[in-house]
């Protein structure tokens, strides 16, 4: 191991209890996406006690963070990202608290060494991950332009760096019809639940001959009031997956279509809205993934990626079509545990997670010191992601 590598693992290890701490601390106070105050400014706090130059609050986010090493210098620019939003009801199910731990690791880690490395180093703070696309409101500001390295950790039922994740967008489905007595007077009213179910149905119908790996899923958030009032007004909420950004639209103008349809055969007014969560898939890049990897390797921790393609999606997905980058999965729990769900939250308040963590904070850190200390690896990185 190199001088460098070597003392970035031991900084991790001397900053091994405020890790801990700080993860504990946001798995115990859980926050929903965008108000994460108290642990963006924990995060901040510390990022500025160890002399980053802190901006807390950035494009228009008040719980994003831009955090500076101060010593910046012609190189390359790595960043060091980290994610601490819960879910709601079920708290820290996606262990953003581990996340955000292993980035403030790998950021203050790196930050000791900095000064005997060229380029910029940067923690930034994304909040809002589940549903509210932080980083996709901190890339269209501008904020990665100029990096040539993005990493984050994320924990997981497996280990496995080289992975995609879906692209998705969120759709609401509104039909209005016509209430009227459902008894009395039935021919008098449009029914608007029909329209919806006639959507389901037709969405069931298309699953046959869509491309494997795709996903198409709802829930009914509005199916009328009484069976004796014709339901005036029905919605659903969708969200639809692809691996690739063109198919996921190729799949909303089918989905439009079936909701179109529905329209038609029940005579209600259809209202098809793209909302929120809009996330691109994950373009993984395998030069920084392959480097990160052999670090994992050097600290005992192997691979051992899932035997199905099974995927979600997160916003780094954006910033990973920008830049180069990668979202790495550390093992925290046994490979049958859901993610999201009541076992994974344990998993993130567990031992694992948080050797996870501070093996995470490792790996990420002493891929940080192989992309600053070798320029000619950037240039590789860009290379691979522009497809040469
Ligand atoms: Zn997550």
């Amino acid at each position: 191991m190199s001088d460098l590598k070597g003392r970035v693992c031991e900084a991790v290890d001397r900053l091994e209890e405020k890790l801990r701490g700080v993860s504990r601390f946001i798995y115990e106070n859980p926050e929903l996406k965008f108000e994460e105050v108290r642990a963006a400014k924990l995060l901040a706090d510390e990022l500025a006690a160890a002399g980053f130059d802190v901006r807390l609050g950035a494009a228009g986010l008040d719980t994003a963070i831009v955090a500076t090493h101060p010593e910046v210098s012609d190189g390359p620019t790595v960043a060091i990202i980290g994610e601490y939003d819960a879910l709601p009801g079920i708290g820290h199910a996606c262990g953003h608290n581990l996340i955000a731990a292993a980035a403030l690791g790998a950021a203050l880690a790196v930050g000791v060494v900095k000064g005997d490395l060229p380029g910029r180093l940067v923690f930034f703070g994304t909040p809002g991950e589940e549903g509210g696309g932080g980083k996709v409101i901190m890339a269209e500001a501008g904020l990665f332009d100029g990096v040539d390295a993005a990493m984050m950790f994320h924990p997981a039922s497996h280990t496995v760096v080289d992975w995609g994740s879906l692209a998705i967008t969120e759709v609401n489905i509104e039909f209005f019809g016509k209430a009227a007595h459902a008894s009395g007077s039935p021919e008098k009213g449009i029914n608007a639940l029909d329209a919806v179910i006639q959507t389901f149905n037709s969405l069931n119908a298309l699953r046959q001959h869509i491309k494997d790996g795709s996903r198409i899923h709802g829930v009914i958030t509005d199916g009328g009031a009484k069976p004796n009032i014709v339901p005036e007004h029905a919605s659903a909420n969708f969200y639809v997956r692809a691996e690739e950004n063109d198919y996921r639209d190729e799949l909303l103008e089918k989905l439009r279509a079936c909701a179109e349809g529905a329209a038609l055969a029940t005579g209600a007014r259809l209202k098809f809205e793209l909302v929120g969560h809009s996330y691109k898939a994950m373009k993984p890049n395998r030069i920084l993934g392959d480097a990160f990897v052999r670090n994992l390797a050097s600290l005992g921790w192997g691979l051992n990626p899932p035997k199905d393609r099974s995927m979600g999606s997160t916003d780094m997905g954006d910033v990973s079509q920008l830049v180069p980058s990668i979202h790495a999965y550390l093992q925290i729990c046994p490979e049958d545990v859901a993610g999201h769900s009541r076992e994974f939250a344990a998993a993130a308040g567990s031992e694992e997670g948080a050797r996870a963590m501070l093996t995470a904070a490792k790996g990420l850190a002493m891929t940080a010191v192989d992309v600053l200390s070798d320029p000619r690896m950037s240039e590789l990185m860009w290379e691979e992601f522009k497809g040469g």
